[in-house]
């Protein structure tokens, strides 16, 4: 893996406790019920804390754990008010919204237990000069291969096959009509950061045609070679040419919506949509209406413009025409028990750097202390 991003120096504007000891940290989690009883890897879960609750209260500090997040009297709203340091997954994420921030007066650090930190809102963290820590690099692994599967189980009609195996049918004609081969396909990334180069490196033993990629930040030209990719600076241009397009970029003012109405007719008839990045990267409706006219072939990822999403959310059951093309899971593609293990540790690291003083692993800083640290998150 080519490291374009290892060069950042480190930073010194260190966030710094209001206390050593008897600081007050909140973690907003998911609920993994009897599964997290059974599995204590479930880490990330509200019964297993990020496995950080003996060692933050060995130390003086005070935890607060909850899943609660939406409304006024969610434990989000009543705890962050006071809370010093406030923890959340992108799985199940505590939004901070600016009206929050407003509220959460000794609010210092805000750390996301694995990858994508667009759940806070960055410009006001700025404003406030409250970092923004993510445990960068924990889960990209993880992500490139869902997104590998995705793309595969799309292409190959993979879903529908299945449904109809335990259906009890077999009618090998209504499956094969609309499955293809990888190999030869054009395939394009919108980023070609961690998850999108380890995409496009996963891609190559299939034997894909050519890798075409859309970044602000070009990859070296060693780096480009290596994966087969060439930089395509303009987006319709990008989709046009693709087979399949994969997102992995941030969400950010210039990524909301991106792939809208306006930009999907510029895709292929019949091209595949993986999107493992963000939900409110695509339109939601935008897309629905290009997979139910066939424009789109299929559409897979696991993440969702609101997470948990609402039981009516049209991308639960949307169809192609031929009844498939739906490869959509809930958001866990970077929370296997191997990610989890590596986000949890990762978030107790950038705890102990922040009590003891020391600095955060620069890659780990997506808002220091009144600026963005990060060249990711947009143009600026
Ligand atoms: P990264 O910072 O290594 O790479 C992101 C790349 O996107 C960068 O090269 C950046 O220049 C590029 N980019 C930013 N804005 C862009 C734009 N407007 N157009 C094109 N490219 C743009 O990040 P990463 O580790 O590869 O993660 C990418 C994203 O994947 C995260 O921000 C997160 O939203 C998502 N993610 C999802 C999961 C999951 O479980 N589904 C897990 C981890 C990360």
């Amino acid at each position: 893996m080519f490291r374009r991003f290892a060069t950042r120096p480190l930073t010194r504007n260190l966030a710094s406790p209001s206390n050593t000891r008897g600081v007050k940290v909140l973690a907003i989690l998911y609920r993994g019920g009897e599964a997290a009883k059974q599995e204590s890897r479930l880490l990330g879960t509200v019964e297993n804390e990020l496995g950080l609750r003996s060692w933050l209260e060995s130390q003086g500090h005070e935890f607060i754990v909850s899943d609660s997040k939406e409304g006024p009297d969610s434990d989000l709203q009543k705890h962050i008010t006071d809370a010093e340091i406030v923890i959340t997954t992108p799985f199940h994420p505590g939004y901070i919204t600016r009206d929050l921030i407003s509220k959460a007066k000794n609010l210092k650090a805000c750390v996301t237990a694995g990858v994508g930190s667009d759940h806070v809102d960055l410009n006001a963290a700025v404003e406030r000069e409250i970092q923004v820590l993510e445990v960068t690099g924990s889960n990209v692994t993880s992500v490139a291969e869902h997104v590998v599967m995705s793309i595969l189980l799309l292409v190959r009609n993979f879903v529908p096959a299945h449904e109809m195996i335990e259906r009890g049918d077999w009618t090998v004609s209504d499956v094969a009509r609309n499955a293809y081969d990888l190999e030869g396909k054009v395939v394009g990334t919108i980023g070609a950061g961690r998850i999108g180069y380890r995409v496009l490196e996963r891609l190559l033993p299939f034997g894909t045609k050519e890798h075409l990629y859309y970044d602000y930040a070009p990859l070296p030209a060693d780096a480009e070679k290596a994966v087969n990719a060439r930089r395509v600076e303009d987006l319709k241009e990008l989709v046009s040419q693709c087979d399949i397009v994969t997102v992995n970029c941030p969400l950010h003012e210039g990524t909301k919506g991106l792939i809208n109405a306006e930009v999907l007719k510029h895709f292929k008839k019949g091209a595949w949509l993986v999107n493992t990045a963000r939900g409110a990267i695509c339109d939601k409706d935008a897309v629905a209406e290009a997979l139910r006219t066939g424009h789109l072939r299929g559409y897979a990822g696991d993440v969702w413009n609101v997470q948990p999403a609402p039981r009516d959310h049209v991308w639960r059951t949307m169809k192609n025409p031929l009844g498939g093309g739906n490869g959509m899971v809930p958001h866990y593609s970077g929370t296997t028990l191997d990610a989890q293990a590596r986000y949890a540790k990762g978030t107790r690291e950038i705890l102990e750097n922040y009590f003891s003083g020391r600095p955060q692993k620069p890659a780990d800083v997506i808002v220091g202390l009144g600026k963005y640290e990060t060249k990711a998150y947009g143009q600026r």
